[in-house]
């Protein structure tokens, strides 16, 4: 047998280690806290970091802990930046509702081991560890150092990571399996602003959409119109209801769309721009027709807003108007958020250029909130093609790069990718109820990870 089937065929005969191990993790349930001294995400994210920790130094690899922000652990024990890291986040969602089993134990039903943190992130950080456990069991000894790297805040931001990059280097060859398969070679760039504009005192109130990274599904207004009639927009914006409800004078109007990410809108139905449209025809106000012209509705690829844009490696630009707020009682200035998705060969400031003249020559305040720029690994990178090979290797399919229009736990770093745990067209319900990975897929995580060890760093 080659070292290659040897590590397949332990980790097959072997894989429950793996999952008591991971049944230790999910019982922690890591969600954030409150910041104490010494726990900067509160106590359960700290106790999953440490029970981690724990298991790493039974299994003989050299950790520590930083500050119960980040835990590492190295095969070998060397002042040197290790030649590959592996990215994992112990933290986990809150658990919502819906399960039909716990959601802070893991249980095996039907060839799926369900549990919050079974596909995010625990499950695939509990098959690295056992990728390590079975190298180390087989006497497989690598060539070069490298190490693990536990964080406790990806699902909050991720100030795990900006921390530690602050105190360590980061290995050139970096991959994160908080993502997907084959490999995860380019994210969007982000921007996020917020426009301002005075609407007529007809507009007693505006608002729409909960989160800024979503398409809004529901939207409504309250207008200072008697009876203002709607009858016109009922059947306008396809996947979008307009309705109207009549009361002491006044009209209140809502529409409801269809939600989804802000990485997709093409998914979603927006609420927000369906009922500015038909608004500012209804009162007749010139700068709400001109935020209008700017985000028709069912357009997404920043056309009329002055910065649709693509390239052959990320697509197409996409943005939402997602979240609107306006109340005459207050000051009537409606301020509404903008959500962009920009391919990789823009840089933010280009965007952020052509969205100021636009706005400037509507007359419209605006602002921004966040930049995020764009992250990309060339494909002809070794980590890329090594990491490709090794999936081709145990699963038999094709490998090939995605691009992505969200941002996974390596997109402030230099040269990370996300590899894994998703395998293309698999469904894991991430972040909902009933969070689950099958057995099947946690132990190709495994083989994957060995071969990618042995791969990257080499074999003594
Ligand atoms: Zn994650």
């Amino acid at each position: 047998m080659n070292t290659m089937d040897k590590i397949f065929s332990y980790i097959d005969s072997h894989a429950d280690e793996m999952i008591s191990d991971l049944r230790r993790l999910v019982r922690i349930p890591s969600v954030m806290g409150e910041a104490a001294e010494g726990t900067p995400f509160g106590e359960m994210p700290a106790r999953a970091l440490g029970e981690m920790l724990e298991m790493c130094s039974e299994a003989g690899l050299y950790v520590r802990n930083i500050d119960n922000y980040v835990g590492t652990a190295d095969y070998y024990q060397t002042e040197e930046v290790p030649e590959l890291g592996i990215l994992c986040h112990l933290d986990v969602v809150h658990e919502g509702s819906g399960w039909s089993v716990p959601p802070f134990d893991l249980t095996e039903k039907n060839g799926r081991l369900y549990g919050r943190g079974a596909i995010d992130d625990k499950g695939p950080a509990a098959a690295v560890l056992f990728a390590i456990k079975v190298l180390k069991a087989l006497s497989i000894k690598p060539a070069k150092n490298f190490r693990l790297i536990f964080g406790t805040n990806e699902e909050n931001g991720s100030a795990d990571l900006t921390y530690y990059r602050q105190r360590e280097k980061l290995p050139e060859m970096l991959f994160t399996p908080d993502g997907s398969y084959p490999v995860i070679n380019a994210e969007k760039g982000m921007l996020r602003v917020t426009h301002r504009i005075s609407v007529c005192p007809k507009i007693l109130s505006l608002s729409g959409g909960k989160a800024v990274n979503a398409v809004p599904e529901y939207a409504e207004a309250v207008l200072d119109i008697t009876n203002a009639d709607v009858s016109a927009f009922s059947h306008k914006f396809e996947g979008v209801t307009i309705s109207a409800e009549h009361a002491d004078g006044k009209t209140k109007i809502t529409a409801k769309g269809k939600g989804a990410h802000a990485s997709t809108p093409e998914n979603g139905a927006n609420a927000v721009t369906a009922l500015i449209s038909a608004v500012s025809e209804i009162c007749g106000d010139p700068k709400l027709s001109a935020l209008s012209e700017m985000f028709p509705y069912g357009e997404t690829d920043g056309l009329s807003v002055g910065i649709k844009c693509s390239d052959e490696i990320s697509g197409g630009l996409t943005t939402v108007l997602s979240v609107i707020s306006c109340s005459y009682e207050t000051d009537g200035v409606l301020e509404a958020k903008q959500d962009v998705r920009f391919p990789v060969s823009k840089t933010s400031r280009e965007i952020l250029a052509a969205l100021t003249e636009k706005a400037a020559a509507s007359g419209i305040e605006l602002n921004a909130d966040m930049i995020s720029e764009s992250h990309y690994v060339s494909e002809d990178s070794a980590l890329i093609k090594k990491l490709l090979e090794v999936y081709e290797l145990v699963t038999g399919e094709n490998g090939y790069c995605v691009a992505i229009g969200g941002g996974t736990y390596v997109h402030e770093t230099a040269g990370g990718v996300a590899f894994g745990a998703e395998f293309p067209g698999e469904e894991n319900n991430m972040h909902g109820a009933d969070e689950s990975i099958s057995r099947e897929s946690l132990i190709k995580n495994a083989k994957i990870f060995a071969a990618a060890i042995c791969s990257i760093c080499g074999v003594k």
